[in-house]
């Protein structure tokens, strides 16, 4: 039996938007159990087959400024018009279940999740080119040629950011893409910081 106690930390997906985070998530969240999705907070209005407390908390905009002034947010953001933000309390609980925390959050809240020097690992996704992001997007049919348009100045803003982060995953190949961030997360998790009492386990028996 494997006694070797290791620290769970937080993975944050990060990309611009059709870069291909969601469909690497669900992926990563059903090939493995020892990993939890953090729900994040928004102001937005649920879109078809959203699901309250699932896909997101829904709260209006009263709710989110008393969560944010009560210090309950790991981070915040304004994106697209919407606050969107992480509970911290549902990190910490599911941190205290032995998970890792996966995050789907935009550039600027995982900057902030960085400068609070918290244990985390940051993987940004991009499509092979900008050609094949915009033939994505369009054949996502999720967004307006004009909200493509929005999403592809922001990406350009994603992109001036990269260097903040610690991997990249080329997303060509979709089960090749999974199955780097799955790799990147074992590998993560051997980090010799990450080990509990080694010494302790080794010569104690
Ligand atoms: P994000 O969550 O980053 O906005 P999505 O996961 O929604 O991006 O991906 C954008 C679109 O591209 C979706 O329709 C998704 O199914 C598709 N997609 C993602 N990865 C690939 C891939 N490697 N090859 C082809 N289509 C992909
Ligand atoms: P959508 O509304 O399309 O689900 O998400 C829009 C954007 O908000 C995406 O880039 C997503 O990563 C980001 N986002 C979702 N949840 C959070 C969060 O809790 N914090 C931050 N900073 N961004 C988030």
């Amino acid at each position: 039996m494997n006694k070797y106690k290791k620290r769970n930390f937080l993975i944050i997906l990060i990309s611009p938007s059709g870069g291909g985070k969601s469909a690497i998530l669900r992926q990563i969240l059903n090939i493995r159990d020892d990993i939890g999705y953090s729900i994040s907070y928004t102001t937005r209005e649920p879109r078809e087959g959203e699901i309250n407390g699932i896909d997101y908390n829904f709260i209006s905009n009263e709710e989110f400024k008393k969560l944010k002034e009560s210090g309950n947010l790991l981070e915040s953001a304004v994106v697209h018009d919407y606050w969107y933000g992480t509970s911290k309390t549902f990190i910490e609980s599911e941190l205290e279940k032995g998970k890792h925390i996966i995050m789907d959050i935009d550039v600027q809240g995982a900057k902030q999740v960085i400068e609070k020097k918290i244990d985390v690992v940051t993987i940004f996704i991009i499509p092979p080119s900008l050609e094949i992001l915009i033939e994505r997007l369009r054949k996502r049919r999720t967004d307006t040629e004009e909200e493509i348009n929005t999403r592809l100045n922001s990406a350009k803003k994603e992109m001036e950011d990269i260097h903040n982060f610690q991997y990249l995953v080329i997303n060509d190949d979709l089960h090749k893409a999974i199955q780097e961030v799955n790799e990147i997360i074992n590998t993560e998790e051997k980090k010799i910081h990450r080990f509990v009492n080694i010494k302790g386990n080794f010569y104690g028996g």
